[in-house]
């Protein structure tokens, strides 16, 4: 390790509303963050269409577009960027944290974690195998391909909805299909879905394997009544897997405390870990909300946790670098649940 590195004020890991509030916050604190917001950066609004529900815009926005101007906001007030994948950190408990792109490492007194999260897989036969090939886990990028064609959503709450009533712009028969009767999505989305010509719903019904025609591509999708477990085949064009999220937390795995589920675990309300310097924020901590708006102020939250911690409590380069992580990873093992 060179001794002229920069070892920035704050590193901020992630690409998301929450990654960029908590940008904007920081860098009007003069505390120049450097945000490595991974090669598809913008988080999950990068893969929607109209965003109606975040406050300021009246006449809705589109996801990707919003993504700009949160990102063009951060960097009006000195925000760095790397457009590229963090590949491991180095967390210490107060000393310096280090934050490896590739070859690249970069160094900071704070980091917050802004990782958000991912679609949720079925972990069905044919499923990864037909990816690209008619199966996707985004209705809102992918439906215009299904021109046409019939196809099947699987999940009941509010992205299956949304996915489906996209989808269903594009696709000649749309069929959501359900493992229960009941859908956790909200009245107005259900609602919504529900008054399409083209969408019917199919429950209870779990998929059981994605099958593939002589083309490669998706052809039939196996079905299992959840009940009395009578069989059925929907001959398809197209499957849209709209289960729900898991957190991104790969990357600190093993290396800060998490739940069950992966998510980071905080000091609520804050957005401190147990780690000294590293704070968690938007997605990757909420298993609840999940919100644009509600990242967005977790991001707000993580940038003001670093600036009084690097205010209160700045490590010092020197004494810090050779703290050792070996026994973090222990402590934080023992304190998960396994
Ligand atoms: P969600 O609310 O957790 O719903 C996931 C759905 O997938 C549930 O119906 C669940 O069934 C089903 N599911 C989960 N695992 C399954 C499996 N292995 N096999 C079959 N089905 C499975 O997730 P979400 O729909 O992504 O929504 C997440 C949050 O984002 C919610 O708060 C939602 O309101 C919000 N959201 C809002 C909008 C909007 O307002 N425009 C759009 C998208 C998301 P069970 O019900 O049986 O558990």
């Amino acid at each position: 390790m060179s001794d002229e590195q920069r070892v920035e004020n704050l590193i901020i890991v992630g690409g998301g509303p929450a990654a960029y509030t908590a940008a904007l916050y920081a860098a009007r604190a003069e505390l120049e963050p450097l945000v490595i917001e991974g090669f598809q950066w913008g988080g999950q609004l990068q893969n929607t269409t109209d965003v109606e529900n975040y406050p300021g815009y009246p006449e809705g926005v589109m996801g990707p577009e919003m993504m700009n101007q949160f990102r063009a906001q951060a960097e009006r007030f000195g925000t760095r960027f790397i457009t590229d994948d963090a590949t491991e950190l180095e967390l210490t408990d107060g000393g310096i944290q280090t934050v490896h792109v590739g070859k690249d490492t970069h160094l900071a007194r704070a980091v917050v974690l802004s990782m958000g999260a991912e679609p949720k897989r079925l972990g069905l036969p044919g499923e990864m195998e037909l990816g690209g090939r008619g199966v996707s886990t985004c209705g809102v990028c992918d439906g215009a391909f299904f021109k046409g064609e019939d196809v099947v959503v699987i999940g009941g709450g509010d992205s299956a909805m949304e996915d489906s009533i996209f989808v269903s712009k594009f696709a000649k028969k749309l069929t959501i299909v359900h493992r229960r009767d009941e859908f956790r999505a909200s009245k107005i989305m259900q609602e919504r879905a529900r008054n399409r010509d083209n969408i019917e719903f199919l429950t209870p019904y779990v998929p059981e394997e994605f099958v593939a025609g002589d083309d490669g591509k998706i052809a039939k999708v196996r079905l299992k009544h959840a009940e009395n477990g009578e069989e059925k085949e929907l001959e398809v064009g197209g499957v849209f897997i709209a289960i729900g999220h898991r957190p991104r937390s790969e990357l600190v795995k093993g290396r800060i405390e998490t739940d069950d589920e992966g998510y980071v675990i905080v000091d609520e309300p804050s957005t401190r870990t147990k780690l000294g310097g590293v704070f968690a924020v938007g997605d990757l901590v909420d298993h609840t909300y999940r919100q644009a708006v509600t990242a967005a102020g977790s991001g707000t939250k993580g940038a003001l946790d670093a600036e009084w911690y690097l205010r209160d409590m700045p490590p010092d380069p020197e004494q810090h670098w050779g703290t050792n992580t070996g026994a973090i990873v222990e402590a934080v093992e023992a304190s998960s649940p396994s």
